[in-house]
């Protein structure tokens, strides 16, 4: 008669002939007949990244203002920001510095973002377009249409919670729209997932000045939105 050995019996077999631990196999695994064995899960998509845009951009020759810049005002701040501002495009000071909203606008635009309780480096500063158009006029609908793709991508790499256009040319060309900046400052929009605020340009408000107690009311929108203060 032949006994079969219990498991318990091999492993104190085993434990007393010094052998207390064995690798087992894992049994290999037979695909049910007809299924299709699982794929390999894909490699993370790499991201784009700002410096990736940035290094393409610099030698852009897309439209007739690369003609005219001495930098390329590609964007400025943090690069995980929650908080995105978008202007019109370089002037001088900008195109000589390459850093957007250096002068005197700018100083306005770090009062409204001190106003939001954050400094101009936590958040991110960009334009419609990245050379100066000549005189600082507004940038012609080719020339943003050549350098809008550039924003586009950045905002797809900073995917920021809000973003806040500074004006009717930024309004314009980011949103696709014809109206006026009276009627939509103040109200949400969306480009590319994210919600957009449009409000006054600070060069506007600079000539303006009472005017911007509605620009007060649409940074507290922002700051609701944020959950900032
Ligand atoms: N105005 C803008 O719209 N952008 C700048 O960078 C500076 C002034």
């Amino acid at each position: 008669m032949t006994r079969r050995l219990s498991p318990e019996m091999v492993a104190a077999y085993l434990r007393e002939i010094g052998i207390d631990y064995l690798p087992v196999p894992s049994p290999a695994r037979k695909p049910a007949s007809g299924a299709i064995p699982a794929a390999p899960p894909p490699a993370a998509a790499t991201a784009e990244t700002l410096e990736d845009i940035r290094k393409e951009l610099l030698s852009c020759r897309g439209c007739p203002l690369c003609a005219g810049r001495r930098t390329v005002v590609f964007g400025v701040g943090n690069p995980r920001t929650r908080l995105m501002f978008i202007g019109e495009g370089p002037g001088e000071e900008e195109d000589r510095q390459g850093e957007p909203f250096v002068g005197a606008a700018g100083r306005r635009l770090n009062q409204w973002i001190a106003r939001l309780g954050l400094a101009r480096e936590d958040v991110y500063i960009a334009n419609i377009v990245k050379c100066r158009p000549p005189g600082n006029r507004a940038p012609l609908p080719e020339e943003a249409a050549s350098c809008l793709p550039f924003l586009k991508r950045q905002i797809r790499a900073i995917r920021p919670e809000a973003i806040c256009t500074l004006g009717a040319v930024a309004l314009q060309y980011l949103l696709g729209t014809n109206e006026k900046i009276t009627r939509v400052r103040g109200k949400w929009r969306e480009v590319e997932g994210v919600p957009v605020l449009p409000t006054y340009h600070p060069a506007f408000i600079l000539r303006n000045q009472t005017r911007e107690t509605e620009v007060f009311a649409d940074l507290d929108l922002l700051a609701e939105r944020l959950h900032l203060k």
